[in-house]
């Protein structure tokens, strides 16, 4: 994996996009940065009754279109910066669906896999702790993330709603649904990206039926994106996650492969593949369809040079450095950026959210229509900018959208005092 800064690659992408608007240059500047950011040091009581610290943060972005929005992530590989992108990043996917919310992100510096439930839950509680002063269903809605899920969420809401005495299920989203989270949000982020994707093919005019499909990452975004491309009638040939990837020329069983995850810890070993290969090498199979959905910087110019895929749809948050995106422009590769192709984890999170405070709750396939409509009408939104403007790629074309967006409520909110 490239050793990007992702602030920096963020960064980078406002400013190519920004080339083609007329911006103020302090304006410009107030978009490419968070507005605050908490980091805090959170001390913790160990199974064995030691002490120990973990470094926490939480930026909040941008919130001229709504509340601050966005995931809680923990990795060792955490840090300020990462988040500083990754709520950029969720800045302008809300403005990309156009859904009535901000930006921000949040973090740990852990290797959730080095602990015990009871000590992960002390440590969920610690930080949401120190997050109740800032999140709230008008201020600020954490979501799962990386190595984050449903379990997290619960502590989550259980310890702000302690704290401060009420019944909030809309501070937090990605909730299990006892606990008020929304039918379809465990499968959104893959289903956005299969959407995606299956416009992308049709804009090329051909069908997603008949692509040959490489996912990189078997986590939640990736697993789901495997099993919901099959059933458009795709074949996936390869997926693989942080010990490697398995292969097969003609395809096979995606579910079968999870079930080997579930139970091994890993795709690779899986018995109804052919061959195990690098990630590198899945990066670069000959396929048609290419779908990154581990972490970010996964692929550089070098890999970039080797890619075959017609198009990339994004599952992850900034999978291509600047200098992949040159190279993979050049040679013609579709790519749907993530703040389109992922965005369905955030929208059905919107949809949790507007759930929650309505007391009203839909059923799952109100909430897969919904969000067909967004994904389908905003990809025809950056298809017209892309084809208006003459942009030079998909990406810049949703940044275009997206800061117009965000730039048009910052302008009318005004800077106070
Ligand atoms: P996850 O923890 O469920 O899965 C991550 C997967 O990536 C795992 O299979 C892991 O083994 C694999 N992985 C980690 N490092 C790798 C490496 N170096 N090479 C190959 N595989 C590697 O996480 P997730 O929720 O699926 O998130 C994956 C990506 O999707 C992240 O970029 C995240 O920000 C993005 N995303 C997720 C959601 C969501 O709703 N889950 C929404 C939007 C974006």
């Amino acid at each position: 994996m490239a050793d990007v800064n992702p602030f920096e690659s963020f960064q980078e992408q406002v400013d190519d996009a920004a080339a083609y608007l007329d911006v103020d240059k302090g304006m410009l500047d107030r978009l490419k940065n968070p507005e605050r950011i908490l980091e805090t040091n959170l001390a913790v009581e160990m199974d064995d009754g030691s002490i120990e610290v973990f470094r926490a943060y939480r930026s909040q972005f941008n919130g001229d279109r709504g509340p601050y929005k966005g995931g809680i992530r923990y990795h060792p590989n955490v840090s300020r910066e990462e988040v500083k992108a990754l709520s950029g990043w969720m800045a302008y996917k809300t403005a990309t669906v156009d859904i009535p919310l901000g930006g921000g992100k949040g973090g740990i510096i852990i290797d959730p896999s080095d602990y015990s439930e009871s000590e992960l839950e002390r440590v969920t509680r610690a930080f949401a702790k120190e997050l109740t002063p800032l999140i709230g269903e008008d201020r600020d809605v954490p979501a799962p993330d990386v190595n984050t899920g449903q379990r997290e969420m619960n502590w989550i809401k259980d310890t702000y709603e302690t704290i401060e005495r009420t019944t909030e299920p809309g501070v937090i989203t990605g909730k299990d649904l006892a606990s008020g989270g929304s039918e379809g949000r465990v499968e959104a982020t893959g289903r956005s990206t299969v959407i995606a994707a299956r416009e992308a093919f049709e804009y090329l005019g051909e069908d997603i039926a008949d692509a040959t499909v490489a996912i990189q990452g078997y986590g939640n975004a990736g697993w789901i994106t495997a099993k919901l491309v099959e059933q458009m009638g795709a074949t996936v040939v390869a997926v693989s996650d942080s010990s490697g990837g398995i292969y097969s020329e003609d395809g096979f069983d995606a579910v079968a492969a999870k079930d080997h995850k579930r139970e091994t810890g890993s795709v690779v070993g899986f018995h109804g593949a052919d061959e195990e290969i690098t990630n590198e090498e899945l990066l670069q199979l000959d396929v048609d369809l290419l779908v990154p959905a581990a972490l970010e910087n996964a692929i550089d110019a070098e890999i970039a040079e080797g890619v075959q895929a017609d198009v990339i749809s994004e599952a992850a948050n900034g999978p291509i450095t600047p200098d992949g995106d040159d190279v993979l422009e050049q040679k013609d590769v579709l790519i749907v950026p993530d703040i389109l192709a992922n965005a369905g984890g955030v929208t059905v999170s919107y949809f949790e959210w507007v759930q929650n405070r309505q007391r009203f709750y839909w059923d799952e396939e109100t909430v897969n229509e919904r969000l067909e409509d967004i994904i389908v009408e905003q990809f025809d939104t950056l298809v017209d900018a892309y084809e208006e403007h003459d942009l030079p790629n998909m990406r810049i074309a949703a940044y275009v959208v997206a800061i117009e967006r965000v730039l048009t409520a910052a302008e009318q909110s005004g800077t106070w005092p």
